[in-house]
């Protein structure tokens, strides 16, 4: 939809609008030269605003000497005024929709000159990324860079009405506050008037969350800005974006409904897809049959269990690994010799890790021959290759070990195989919900347990009584949504009664004092009527990301962070005066 200008004193029209229907209009419009084709007689510069480019026109003989004359003045995005009639185009270009029209120039004003850009301003810009960071706000102008921030208000505000025709209520949480448990470092500021103490910024509003269903708000949500201090990857960012959301009086259930129904409706309205049933998978079979608890279900290739088959049979390597486990790569038959090779060679790569790979071939001519022949007779290969259900043309590929690594590395294996076999369209959605995590996961560095979504998540019922006896078996009300293999969303059913909420915390090893001084008003809070509730949060970059088909989000972000965490374009962080640590009671002298 185009906006009607005419209200607006400099333009009639934006650049993206005129039509062939226009014809003979005078019209008015404002951009940024984006190109300036001078052949002498004639030249022609692409006009470019948010909304499109349109083509001006100056002819020699036609246009007057005066205008001609500031026409070759003009440089690489100077804010320009064009003031003339629309005519059709000689030669026309349907690769834009203003294509069929012109605007032939009858009066050109200089709202500002500017410098030469960086780069190109283009589609193709011929600008790395450091320098695109630097200078973002000409990056920002740039097609491919609008249209990502487009997209990402159009999911917030299909967010909102999703979330408003459901009755949940918009609140904001504060942003200086105090640490939040979800795992990562906080980032702190110091408070000068409470000299040598700090805020933190919330890595999540998880706490005032579940105090707003305590206060009975009953339905909450927030797009709402989160800060966690850690290690920067492609898809990371230290300030990131949740859709934040708690609900009163439910259950595991009503949550993963409520947030499937909201994600449909941002496929609808956003990308205009029917999002089919979005299926469940527990933990233990996500673990079990993709090595991940985000698995990418785009494509099957699932992990099969092969210790019975192989074991006692001469060969030392598996004979003494926990784990025997394969994928059945379909149609790779044919890899040669050195594409194996160098299958085998990328999976040892230090950050995988393994020690080898094994492999079945299934040949099209119905022989079976595999990397261990020497331990296996083609009957106890062709076992094999029924268990992955392969047919002639297949390659199976087999990694052994502990239980947990081998999983590890063959689910990185997959993934490679999934993207070399073309099987990972990004535009191609596969939705899941994971659900019945472990409550807790024991860190073998630390010795002790850890929340494995946050301390105030709850144990299924059913396996309250384990928290006395096997705390590894203990299941909990969490669940996280997965689309293309990436967790775009997480959550649970809370504790909300006090006796529990001491109890794990006590499990996750803080004294009572700890636990009273660091969550006690939740705790509180806890006593005077707390509802049963549950919820979750959305990744908002990663989500708005998959969308726009990339995989990083950081071209989602109006003004994101490097790689080191740093703003290049305000340079930031930064140090400050003398005078202002000192008023904040910092000493410097490090
Ligand atoms: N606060 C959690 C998180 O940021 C989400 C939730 O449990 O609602 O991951």
């Amino acid at each position: 939809m185009q906006p009607n200008f005419k209200k607006f004193m400099l333009r009639t029209h934006t650049c993206g609008e005129l039509r062939i229907e226009n014809l003979n209009q005078k019209a008015e419009l404002c951009g940024w030269v984006q190109r300036i084709r001078d052949k002498g007689g004639m030249i022609w510069i692409d006009l470019r605003d948010r909304y499109g480019i349109t083509q001006l026109i100056f002819e020699e003989g036609k246009t007057s000497p005066e205008i001609l004359e500031t026409a070759r003045t003009l440089g690489r995005e100077f804010v320009i005024k064009a003031t003339g009639v629309v005519v059709e185009r000689l030669s026309k270009n349907d690769k834009i929709e203003t294509g069929d029209i012109e605007l032939k120039v009858e009066k050109i004003e200089i709202l500002n000159p500017a410098k030469l850009p960086p780069f190109l301003i283009e589609d193709d810009t011929d600008g790395g990324d450091e320098l695109r960071m630097k200078y973002r706000y000409l990056d920002l102008r740039r097609n491919s860079v609008r249209q990502n921030l487009l997209l990402r208000h159009k999911v917030a505000q299909q967010t909102r009405i999703y979330m408003d025709s459901q009755n949940f209520v918009e609140v904001e949480t504060p942003v200086l506050i105090k640490s939040t448990p979800e795992g990562a470092r906080d980032f702190v500021v110091p408070s000068r008037m409470n000299p040598g103490e700090f805020y933190a910024l919330p890595q999540s509003p998880q706490t005032f969350k579940q105090l707003l269903m305590v206060s009975g708000f009953d339905r909450y949500y927030q797009i709402v800005k989160c800060f966690r201090d850690e290690d920067l990857r492609a898809d990371r960012q230290p300030e990131f974006t949740q859709i934040d959301c708690e609900m009163s009086f439910v259950e595991q259930e009503d949550v993963l409904n409520m947030f499937e129904g909201l994600v449909r409706h941002l496929f609808k309205t956003v990308k205009n897809i029917d999002l089919q049933e979005v299926p469940r998978m527990t933990y233990a079979d996500a673990m079990k049959y993709y090595g991940s608890d985000k698995p990418d279900t785009r494509f099957e290739m699932k992990f099969v269990e092969l210790n019975h088959l192989v074991q006692g049979k001469g060969f030392q390597v598996f004979d003494d690994a926990e784990l025997v486990v394969g994928i059945n790569a379909t149609g790779c038959a044919e890899y040669t010799r050195k594409q194996v090779d160098e299958l085998t060679e990328w999976i040892k790569r230090p950050q995988i890790g393994a020690k080898g790979l094994v492999y079945i071939r299934y040949n099209t001519d119905g022989t079976v021959k595999s990397s261990v022949d020497k331990f296996y007779t083609e009957d106890d290969l062709k076992a094999i290759a029924a268990a992955f259900d392969a047919k002639p043309g297949d390659l199976i590929l087999v990694l052994s070990g502990k239980a947990d690594k081998a999983r590890k590395q063959l689910n990185e294996l997959r993934l490679e195989m999934g993207s070399r076999l073309g099987l990972r369209n990004p535009f191609d959605y596969k939705v899941l919900w994971v659900i019945d995590f472990p409550l807790l996961e024991f860190g073998e560095e630390e010795n002790r347990w850890f929340a494995m979504h946050h301390p105030f998540t709850s144990p299924k019922p059913e396996d309250i009584p384990l928290l006395d006896s096997d705390l590894g078996n203990v299941r909990a009300n969490a669940y996280d949504m997965v689309i293309n293999g990436t967790e775009v969303g997480g959550g649970s059913v809370r504790i909300f009664q006090r006796p529990l909420q001491k109890r794990m915390f006590e499990i996750l090893g803080f004294t009572d004092e700890e636990a009273k001084k660091q969550f006690g008003f939740l705790m509180d809070a806890f006593e005077f009527g707390a509802p049963p509730h549950a919820g979750l949060a959305f990744g908002f970059d990663r989500l708005v990301s998959l969308f726009g088909g990339a995989e990083s989000i950081r071209d989602f972000i109006a003004f994101p962070k490097n790689n080191s965490g740093r703003d290049v374009m305000i340079d930031s962080p930064s140090s400050i005066s003398d005078l202002q640590l000192k008023e904040l009671s910092i000493d410097v002298k490090i």
